[in-house]
This record gives structure tokens, C-alpha cells and sequence, in this order.
């Protein structure tokens, strides 16, 4: 059955589930958007045999922790490499990266992705696990930390030779929804950006400066567009026409770089089909995200940059304190509310939401120290001892 023609369903209301008595149409901005509450993914009264398969694609997922933070390697660049860069940091297996010239620095991961990883590859080891997680109900969210010209955008959103985590993630929701005859599937996106801790809807260019709102479900956008999505294309689409709304500047590498963060959200509505609709209704959230480069902002000369690089180091210390914390599992008080990023991705970074955060860094000798900054980051926000016997 196709996602269209279910979607389309008169007979149901797709957003019956809300609280709200009048349900938003197609494309306009909404808020009732329920948080999550983790719930079993397909009814057990209704078995088929793609919600066994389903169940058996998350167990195969490679991790399974609530957060998990990898670091992605790419290839020295064609600049680095006729500046005669040499390769200072290579990953030794697939759970550890080590400095060429100081053997005493290395640091383990979840799992480490050497140059010639695809992002296939990276899309099913660290974010496959999440995508299904939402496809069951459960929130999820997935990051690119770096520097610029790192990787960030490569790994998100990818290029038509080779597709990004973004198009991956869209790509597999469908499949999955075509694979899932026995529920129904609501789709609505939205994308934003957060520039110098302002939220702007990229769908919507009066939608300026919004804010952020809390009810007893949790934190929202208050009057961010969201729209019903019938097909990849259509999501991806919604994309592209985004990213024109986008702040760039150019930055001391003198190349474009992203200075904000930007949040493609998937809000992921299911229910049975059948009569017993009202019951076992799930809604996720999966939020995919390409950060702002985490460069160190001390060498910015304008003031202008100066303050982006400000806003930037400090919603990034407060998203590493907030991930450290829920890994360490003591999370006495998680400080969301220090930055628009923490506090907008509150309800899906606390409980059962499954994060990945994605830590891309270049090899190139002569940027040494941005990467071991970004190794140190990753480390602080998930300590994984270096499993020797599994790198040999
Ligand atoms: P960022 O978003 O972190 O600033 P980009 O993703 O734009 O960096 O990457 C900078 C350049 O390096 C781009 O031309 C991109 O295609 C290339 N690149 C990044 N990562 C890889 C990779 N793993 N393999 C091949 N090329 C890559
Ligand atoms: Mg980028």
C-alpha cells in the first residue's frame, strides 16, 4: 500500500491523536505535537511480517546504547594535500584514533571512520539504530560536530554522487513505511536554524526570531512551519529550498562556512490500521542536524564573527555538557536551558531518545589541533576506553 493513499485516508483523522480540537491542514505551522513517549513499536495484536522485520533491523543495529558518539575521518583534501600536509591523526581499527607524531594521544569511540568509509557506511553503523528507533516511537537525534571543512555537511546532507545521512534518513523512513503494511504513517517536517541563539524557520521566511515555548509535553517552536510530506523528493525538496535561507559567512579558512546550527525535524505520527485506531498511536521526533563549525573563534578578527564564534562555543560547551551528563548517567541537574540548541532539543535528549553525535575531523597535519580539540569534545561527551583487542 502506498504511503499517499494511506495518508490520504478520509476516514481517518491523521492527527487524531492531538489534543487540540481543531487539527492544523496541510502545510501550516502547528504546534500540538505530543513528545514522545517511548511505546512498543507495532501493536502485538496485529502481527505481519514486516513488523518482524522491523523488530529484527533494530535488533541487528550495530549499537544500541541511548547515545552514541563516532568520529569520521575524511581524506586529506587537495588544498592540504599541495601545502604538502602530512596525515597526523589515522584510525587504528574500527574504535580508535591516534596522532601519528605522539603515540600517547589516542582516544576510543563508539567507532571510528577512516577515510574510506562511505556515508552509507557511516549511515548504518551510527544512525540506522536512530531512524528506526523513530519509525518505533522513540526520539531521535543525530549530529555533525566539527570544524569547517571538516566533513559536517558532507556527512548530513552528502551530494548527489554521494548522499548524505539526511537523504539516507528520509530514504529509509519511506522504506520502512512501505515495508509496515499493518500501520499508517503521518509525516511532517520542519527545518530551522539558530544563528547567534535566534531561531529562524527556514520554511518560512517571515517566520523570524521564534521562540521557544513549554507545555506539560515538553519544549516546541512556537509557529514553525510544518509540512505534511508525502515522498522523499518532496521532503528533500523542502530542503533545498531551506538551505537559500541559510546565514553563511567566509571565515578565516576563507571558504563558506555554516555559522549556525541547522535542525531538520521529522515528526513521525503511526497508528494502526483497522478499527482499533485510537489506541497504540505513536509520535517521534527525529531531528538531524548539522552544527555550526566548532572552530575556536580567538582568531576572528571582526567584531561580527567574534560574536557568531561566541554564540557558537557556548550552545556547543552547553550541547557536550548536556551529552557527557546523560552518558555518565548521574544527570543531577542537565543544564538544556544554557543554549537554544539544549533546550529546543530538550524532550528528545532526555529519557529514551536515542542520540548519535557524529564528530568529523580532516587528518591534515596543519590542522592538528582543531581535530585533537574535536577528539577531546567527543571524548567529554561519551568516555569509551580504547578496546585494544578489538583494533588489532
Ligand atoms: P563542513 O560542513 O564541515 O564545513 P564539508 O562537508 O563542506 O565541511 O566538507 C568540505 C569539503 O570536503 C567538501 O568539498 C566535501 O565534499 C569534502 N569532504 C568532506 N568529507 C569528506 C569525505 N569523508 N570524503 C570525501 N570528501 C569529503
Ligand atoms: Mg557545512
Amino acid at each position: 500500500m502506498s504511503f499517499t493513499s494511506r495518508s490520504s485516508r478520509s476516514s481517518i483523522s491523521p492527527f487524531r491523536s492531538r489534543k487540540s480540537s481543531e487539527p492544523p491542514a496541510k502545510g501550516t505551522t502547528a504546534r500540538p505535537t505530543k513528545p514522545h513517549s517511548p511505546k512498543p513499536p507495532i501493536s502485538p495484536s496485529t502481527p505481519s511480517i514486516s513488523s518482524t522485520k522491523l523488530s529484527e533491523r533494530s535488533i541487528s543495529a550495530k549499537i544500541k546504547e541511548n547515545v552514541t558518539v563516532t568520529v569520521r575521518l575524511r581524506p586529506l583534501n587537495s588544498r592540504e594535500i599541495n601545502k604538502g600536509d602530512e596525515i597526523a591523526w589515522f584510525a587504528d581499527g574500527d574504535y580508535s584514533l591516534q596522532n601519528e607524531f605522539n603515540p600517547a594521544l589516542a582516544y576510543g569511540f563508539d567507532r571510528v571512520f577512516g577515510p574510506a568509509t562511505t556515508t552509507r557506511q557511516v549511515y548504518d553503523v551510527a544512525a540506522h539504530h536512530v531512524v528506526n528507533g523513530a519509525m518505533e516511537g522513540i526520539n531521535g537525534t543525530v549530529f555533525a560536530y566539527g570544524v569547517t571543512s571538516s566533513g559536517k555537511t558532507h556527512t548530513m546532507h552528502g551530494e548527489q554522487k554521494s548522499p548524505g545521512i539526511i537523504p539516507l534518513a528520509v530514504k529509509d523512513v519511506f522504506g520502512i513505511i512501505q515495508e509496515t503494511p499493518g500501520r499508517e504513517f503521518l509525516l511532517r517536517v520542519s527545518y530551522l536554524e539558530i544563528y547567534n541563539e535566534v531561531i529562524n524557520d527556514l520554511l518560512n521566511p517571515t517566520g523570524q526570531n521564534l521562540r521557544i515555548r513549554e507545555d506539560n509535553q515538553g519544549t516546541y517552536v512556537e509557529g514553525i512551519k510544518e509540512e505534511v510530506v508525502l515522498s522523499p523528493a518532496h521532503a528533500l525538496s523542502l530542503i533545498a529550498s531551506g538551505e537559500a535561507h541559510r546565514h553563511v559567512g567566509s571565515n578565516n579558512f576563507n571558504l563558506l562556512s555554516s555559522r549556525s546550527h541547522t535542525i531538520f525535524t521529522l515528526m513521525i505520527e503511526s497508528s494502526p490500521c483497522g478499527d482499533n485506531q485510537e489506541e497504540d498511536v505513536t509520535l517521534s521526533q527525529l531531528h538531524l542536524i548539522d552544527l555550526a563549525g566548532s572552530e575556536s573563534s580567538k582568531t576572528e578578527t571582526t567584531g561580527m564573527r567574534r560574536k557568531e564564534g561566541s554564540y557558537i562555543n557556548k550552545s556547543l560547551l552547553t550541547l557536550g555538557t548536556v551529552i557527557s551528563k546523560l552518558t555518565d548517567g548521574k544527570a543531577a541537574h542537565i543544564p538544556y536551558r544554557d543554549s537554544k540548541l539544549t533546550r529546543l532539543l530538550q524532550s528528545s535528549l532526555s529519557g529514551h531518545g536515542r542520540v548519535s553525535l557524529i564528530c568529523t575531523v580532516t587528518p591534515s597535519s596543519s590542522n592538528t589541533e582543531e581535530t585533537h580539540n574535536t577528539l577531546k569534545f567527543a571524548h567529554r561527551s561519551k568516555h569509551v576506553e580504547i578496546k585494544a583487542s578489538q583494533n588489532k
